[in-house]
């Protein structure tokens, strides 16, 4: 019999129960949640039957997995995805509309984690070799980092809130924005810095480095690749693509190559962290680093469910470089199996994966390269936009308007954002303006769509799935004014300021459609080919760790995980 004191009366005795739960039971004491940056939703397939025991084969055949999955909004970019998957709120309302955006009140582009009050720990790490080509860095006014600019509550908020702060939790990835988007407001967040080859923070977590992440740091694992390179793990004839590594439309970064061994080169090559993160390297770096910190940190061994975050980037610095169907991506794909097989097996051995709810999934999917689809007779191409301004179409309408300077101030994937004069100027009808802009763009040739802002805030576009999707991507404070989607299969041929083989972004299938897998805590194998969308993800662990919802959710609970929970 329990008194209302937390005591056990045993006969004549009161015995304080000592360590016992406070929260509810039968709840993960892990919830391990993976985003692999760019895995479309056919790859964990794609060469099933060369995959290794324990990796993505255990999650595929021992989990339940969604094979229908897509993101609902229409901007598929890291930052974006990310974040839905973390709050299961749409960009609308999480506010990640882009990777950048175009600030209106500073006039300029905006990095989407840029802080200023929050700068790096370790002194010039946000500084290195791809600094001055990448836009994303240019555009930050600092190299400080901080989840502020996420409007809604994260799943891992959510947990942090439940368990009055006892959960433990953290986000890990080679990108910036890979951690801080995971770890939410309550957590802790750590990346790489290629600048100096090291995992670090902000000021944001943390006022000094815990000693375990010095500790790691100064092993030097980073420096243990240097005069290596990125080689085929299997026979080169057992590869789908083993005949077609040398692709012409293959992108060359600073001497990294077409073609294996990709060499890494030593540490006095200002690129040499970079062709790391060009390679499954990143990711082994990435694992090693989490699994330091599930072992220092104890992640998971209490009843209060814990939580980690980890985004592998090698698969998206790789799709973009050589393309999603290249033997580069092929073999990252059978190594990034063998890496996650490592990290289960270590997260077996400290937690249980009894006791470790699992969910994968991705940021974003990836189109085929342009020259690829041409090589087996299917046209495409690239686009940019950056000299529409001086376009005869947009020429003309100034002079309809009476505009005498600018009129498409910024192009910012995926907005066109007019100049900021012409929307404090009472002389023009804003809505007129935008619906004219869109209507001579609709008309270049690479133009699917092109959805003026004002028709998306006053319930005025068409209804069908794809404009839903721009809808969903709509934030008042930060769109532009004219959503442009470009051609099945266009796009702009940028990466960080380089001419890469693939960029993705659009609000097309193979941009959209991602894994969910949930694997673990004894969850019945299942595969569910009903569709489902990634902001069902958050809300369903909320419900399964008995938290609150993210303050956004927008999706459904995956009944199919809830139900086949082992207490149930
Ligand atoms: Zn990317």
């Amino acid at each position: 019999m329990m008194s209302w004191k937390g005591y056990i009366a045993v006969g004549a005795t009161a015995i304080a129960i000592i360590g016992s739960p406070v929260l509810a039971k039968d709840k993960p004491r892990l919830i391990l949640q993976i985003t692999v940056d760019q895995m479309r939703g056919d790859m964990p397939t794609r060469f099933a039957n060369r995959l290794g025991e324990g990796g993505l084969r255990y999650l595929i055949e021992e989990g339940i997995h969604y094979d229908n999955a897509y993101h609902a909004h229409a901007n598929t970019e890291t930052i974006v995805g990310h974040v839905t998957l973390a709050t299961g709120a749409h960009p609308a309302a999480h506010g990640m509309v882009g990777n950048l955006w175009f600030d209106r009140v500073d006039g300029r582009v905006t990095y989407n984690i840029e802080d200023p009050d929050y700068r790096l720990l370790t002194e010039g790490a946000g500084v290195d070799a791809e600094t001055e080509i990448d836009p994303t860095q240019k555009a930050a006014g600092s190299d400080g980092r901080s989840p502020r600019a996420i409007l809604t509550s994260t799943f891992s908020d959510e947990l942090a809130s439940y368990t009055a702060g006892q959960a433990k939790i953290f986000g890990v990835s080679v990108k910036d924005r890979g951690a801080v988007s995971m770890a939410g407001h309550a957590g802790k967040a750590f990346w790489f810095s290629k600048a100096d080859g090291q995992f670090v923070t902000s000021t944001y977590y943390y006022d000094k480095y815990p000693q375990w992440v010095s500790d790691w740091n100064a092993k030097g694992l980073t420096q243990n690749y240097a005069g290596k390179g990125w080689e085929l793990m299997n026979p080169i004839e057992t590869y789908l693509f083993g005949d077609r590594d040398d692709q012409e439309w293959e992108f060359d970064l600073a001497g990294y190559g077409k073609t294996f061994p990709h060499e890494f080169t030593t540490p006095d090559n200002r690129f040499f962290t970079t062709y790391l993160t060009i390679s499954p390297a990143g990711d082994e770096l990435t694992t090693d680093f989490a699994k330091a910190l599930i072992a220092e940190e104890d992640l998971g061994d209490d009843e209060i469910t814990d939580y980690l975050a980890i985004s592998y980037s090698a698969t998206d610095y790789i799709g973009h470089m050589f393309g999603p169907s290249s033997l580069e991506a092929e073999d990252n794909l059978l190594r990034l199996d063998r890496t996650v097989a490592h990290l289960f097996d270590f997260v077996d051995k400290e937690v249980g994966l009894e006791n470790t709810l699992i969910v994968l999934s991705a940021d974003h999917g990836a189109p085929e390269a342009p020259g690829y689809l041409a090589s087996i007779g299917i046209p495409t191409g690239y686009v940019s936009p950056d000299t529409w301004d001086k376009e005869s179409a947009i020429t003309r309408l100034k002079e309809r308007f009476g505009i005498a300077g600018e009129l498409l101030e910024a192009y910012s994937h995926p907005y066109i954002y007019l100049a900021s004069d012409l929307l404090d100027d009472p002389e023009i009808d804003l809505a007129e303006l935008e619906a004219a802009v869109a209507e001579e763009l609709v008309a270049f040739p690479d133009v699917a769509y092109a959805i003026p802002s004002t028709d998306i805030k006053r319930g005025a576009a068409p209804e069908n799935a794809l404009i839903r999707a721009v809808r969903n991507n709509y934030n008042t404070a930060r769109s532009g004014n004219v959503y442009v989607v470009f051609k099945p299969g266009r796009f702009i041929n940028d990466f960080d300021g380089l001419s890469v083989a693939v960029t993705h972004g659009s609000p097309w299938r193979y941009d959209t459609y991602v894994p969910v897998i949930f694997a673990g805590y004894g969850l019945e194998p299942q595969t569910v080919r009903r569709r489902v969308h990634t902001v069902d993800v958050a809300i369903t662990l909320s419900n399964l760790a008995g938290a609150l919802p993210p303050s956004g959710a927008a999706g459904d609970v995956l009944l199919e995980v809830l139900e086949s929970q082992p207490s149930q």
